[in-house]
């Protein structure tokens, strides 16, 4: 009996370990048999382990057996409980690649291959253009006047986007564009966007899913010689409508309609197609000179061949052709971007305007979704970034500036608990930004990771954009030319709904498509259990589904080895302080994948309809995914000593973030002992991540309120006006004058704690009382005052005449006393 339990036991172990290793089956197999094997030669043999041995290897080795008794049931049960899936769906699902993600979902990632992506790097010219071309347009623009007065941008800003370039930074070279990486575009973008959320999104449009993106990946050579260099120069303005009054987020049941008839075009009669369409919230509609149009198209007279629903087409059209309508402006959050309908009766197009030309027919919506993957990482975060950047410079200097109770408000524990969630989301915030366009430039389209880097980084910025509003308080709320933080809170709604609107990101698509394209078997099942050839198919699935068992089984062990050990057996790939969080995500990325695993196969198709549970999950991915970002920005800044902090914030946000949401996932299972049970495995010794303590957050804020390296590099690329009647030009020199001062304050304090100076009625005379007393010289006393007209001048908010708040810029007569 005792032998027979110490051989099962060593079976066992042997089992498990093969498992936490995740060797292949045959040669855990083979190992099992050997130890054995060298325990019968000193015990007697046991029959029960061989038996179970045995059972194991017939499954294992007899395929035919293992595919008519055991497959073949369960390939028709897969087929039978596969959710049923339209055209459209399918394609969304395919697009993209998969990339990092991959890794982190299934749940051993190879903590070498991130950390062996190239560092993304601006090149020289590029370099150039953001220091140059980028800060020269940030100079032309004055967001007040833009958004508030004229409602557009300056003449002279629009004459320099298009002739410098910035309407072309995706298009390459040969066709007269310039040809930048993503990390360029998004730079780019970031800086404009520092200045005013209007210039970024002017910019940011065309260079992102639109027409020239879709010329460029799927346009007839015909097309692009026509239009790229037009785009490029900017003697194009373009735009791209999908959506209508009946089709947002569900933006595949457009209603548009496009029939393929013959028609007259240029006098002559040619196939082509008759548009109906009603679109709306289209970003440059209203000054667009060509529009890029989705609809669904027909072919009732099978002029192009049998199919008579063909499905999403896009075409480019110019805005003059006969029957186009465009020209009305919505007014998005009072921003001053152009955006607006369009609409079109019965326009005929001749049949090559449809992008790629006739062969694309029916393929738009592959095509849109897959740009979307790409531009999707780039555009919202850059602007995400730049809520961060700009709050995290002009806030820490604010709090600073600002004093109540005798105390800069900064030093006060509530607001620095404020400050260091600006801190950390905008070390974060870059960190997510520069890995995710890094992505993008590697060629590829990593359509999850971007779906994470959309929903999350406009998210973080709202929290940012949230706190620095609190800790300005009136300073924040009031509007006028003075306020740099206003316009970017009131836009911050249109981040959170264009390009996927959030809840809709967040619930649908970054667990749904990431449980689909990263898990390692389940995307290959599918299609495997679509293969028209079954015979074919079944071969496929008996194949994948025994190595989805296999590894299935090794994330369970993982899960529960990982939880016992606190992850301490998982091998660092770093030295020093990080080398543990790499090993704690490790254990989150193994229980991820089996918790994933198990919900699939409980839930099946209704996954996708479990809204709330399946989010849980996707918020698991994308913290590895956040967490990821920072390890390698860390990384690849050379572990710079400052940065620690900053790592220990968000890598520890991010545990905390992934554990409440397995929590929330296991208590609201509708199995209430699965969840039990679940919770156990995950966190056998209890929830032991906790969020940032208030030491590390102390730490965080006080480079924010100083002037360093650490404080530069966090908000490098933001654009700061120099002169002090620049909104945040104003407050970034103050800032250092009050820093460069602080000497002087010191001691005049001093001198009025020992007594050797009285303080007077005003500042102005007790440094008067301090030069004679020889406490200051008269230079020390200048340079204090100056600073302190400064820091007055810095939190004075603007008012203005009632005529000029009624009637904005007309006629109005426009007083501001602060600025006086
Ligand atoms: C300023 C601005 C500029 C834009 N520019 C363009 C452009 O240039 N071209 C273009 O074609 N479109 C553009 N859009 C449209 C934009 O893409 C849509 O607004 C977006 O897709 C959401 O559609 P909707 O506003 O109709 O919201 P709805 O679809 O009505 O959604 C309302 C809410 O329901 C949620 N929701 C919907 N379905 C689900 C679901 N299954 N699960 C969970 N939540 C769900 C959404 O997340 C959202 O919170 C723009 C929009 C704005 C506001």
């Amino acid at each position: 009996m005792m032998i027979t339990l110490g051989q099962i036991l060593a079976l066992l172990v042997v089992l498990w370990v093969s498992a936490y290793k995740r060797m292949r089956t045959g040669t855990a197999l083979v190992a099992a048999a050997v130890v054995l094997v060298a325990m019968s030669f000193v015990w007697d043999v046991a029959i029960v382990p061989w038996v179970l041995l045995g059972l194991f290897a017939v499954v294992y080795f007899f395929n035919d057996l293992r595919k008519d008794k055991i497959t073949l049931p369960i390939f028709k049960l897969f087929k039978s409980v596969l959710p049923p899936m339209n055209q459209t769906e399918k394609d969304a699902l395919e697009a993209g690649d998969v990339w990092w993600d991959g890794e982190l979902f299934k749940g051993n990632p190879e903590w070498s291959k991130l950390l062996s992506f190239p560092k993304p790097e601006l090149s020289k010219e590029e370099r150039d253009f953001v220091d140059n071309q980028a800060t020269k347009l940030c100079e032309m623009v004055d967001d007040w006047k833009v958004v508030h007065e004229d409602k557009d941008l300056p003449p002279e800003a629009w004459e320099y986007m298009k002739k410098e370039g910035f309407l072309g930074m995706i298009i390459p070279k040969e066709y007269g564009g310039k040809g930048f990486s993503a990390l360029a575009h998004s730079t780019v973008v970031q800086k404009l966007a520092t200045r005013s959320g209007s210039l970024s999104v002017s910019v940011m449009v065309p260079n992102s899913l639109g027409p020239a993106e879709l010329l460029l990946h799927y346009g007839t050579d015909e097309q692009k010689n026509h239009y790229l260099p037009r785009l490029a120069k900017g003697e194009e303005i373009p735009c791209f409508a999908l959506t209508g009054p009946e089709a947002g987020s569900d933006a595949g049941a457009i209603p548009d309609t496009g029939i393929i008839c013959k028609g007259e075009h240029e006098g002559k009669e040619v196939v082509g197609i008759r548009l109906n369409w009603n679109k709306r919230y289209i970003t440059l509609a209203p000054v667009a000179t060509v529009l890029g149009l989705a609809f669904k198209l027909y072919d009732p007279e099978g002029l192009l061949g049998d199919t008579e629903e063909l499905g999403i087409t896009c075409a480019l059209i110019p805005t003059d052709h006969k029957g186009v309508e465009v020209g009305n402006r919505h007014y998005p959050m009072g921003q001053a971007f152009m955006n607006g309908p369009t609409h079109g009766k019965d326009v005929f197009i001749p049949i090559d305007w449809i992008i790629g030309g006739k062969d694309y027919a029916g393929k738009g919506w592959r095509m849109l979704v897959e740009c979307l993957s790409a531009g999707r990482g780039i555009s919202l975060p850059s602007s995400a970034t730049a809520t961060g950047k700009l709050s995290y410079r002009l806030t820490g200097a604010y709090s600073l500036l600002r004093t109540q109770f005798k105390t800069s408000i900064g030093h006060f524990q509530g607001v620095e608990e404020a400050l260091a969630r600006i801190a950390g989301n905008t070390y974060q915030l870059e960190a997510m930004r520069i890995m995710t366009a890094g992505a993008v430039d590697l060629s590829c389209k990593p359509s999850v990771v971007t779906a994470i880097a959309k929903y999350h980084m406009t998210e973080l910025a709202r929290s940012v954009i949230t706190d620095a509003m609190d800790i300005h308080g009136g300073r924040g709320v009031i509007m006028g030319e003075r306020n740099y933080l206003s316009s970017g809170y009131m836009s911050m709604p249109i981040s959170i709904t264009v390009e996927g609107a959030n809840i809709l990101t967040r619930n649908l698509m970054i667990f749904g498509q990431g449980a689909v394209r990263c898990h390692p078997f389940v995307f290959r099942e599918m299609q495997a259990a679509s293969n028209p050839d079954e015979k074919q198919g079944l071969e496929e699935f008996d194949s994948l589904f025994f190595r989805h068992v296999g590894y299935g089984v090794s994330n369970f062990i993982r899960t529960l080895t990982l939880g016992l050990t606190g992850a301490r057996i998982v091998k660092k790939p770093v030295s020093g302080k990080t080398g543990r969080y790499y090993q704690q995500l490790t254990r989150m990325s193994s229980a991820l994948a089996m918790v994933s695993d198990l919900s699939m196969m409980i839930f099946g198709g209704d996954l996708k309809r479990l809204e709330r549970l399946s989010a849980r999950l996707g918020d698991v991915l994308s913290h590895l995914y956040l967490a990821s970002t920072v390890l390698k920005y860390y990384e690849d800044n050379g572990r710079p000593e400052s940065d620690l902090p900053y790592v220990d914030w968000c890598v520890q946000r991010s545990l905390y973030e992934m554990q409440k949401a397995f929590l929330d996932f296991f208590n609201n299972l509708p199995m209430k002992g699965l969840g039990r049970v679940l919770k156990w495995m995950v966190f056998p010794f209890g929830t032991k991540y906790k969020m940032p303590n208030d030491k590390l957050e102390h730490t965080i804020v006080k480079p924010m309120m100083s002037d360093n390296e650490l404080r530069d590099r966090i908000t490098l690329d933001s654009y700061i006006g120099e002169s002090d009647d620049d909104a945040a030009g104003r407050i970034e020199n103050a800032f250092k004058k009050v820093l460069a001062t602080a000497p002087i304050e010191k001691t005049l304090r001093k001198a009025m704690k020992d007594g050797s100076l009285t303080q007077s009625r005003t500042r102005e005379e007790t440094v008067k009382t301090a030069v004679a007393a020889g406490i200051l010289t008269q230079e020390e006393a200048d340079q204090y005052l100056d600073a302190e007209a400064a820091r007055l001048d810095a939190i004075q908010v603007d008012d203005y005449s009632k005529e000029y708040i009624v009637n904005g810029a007309k006629n109005a007569k426009k007083s501001s006393q602060a600025a006086a």
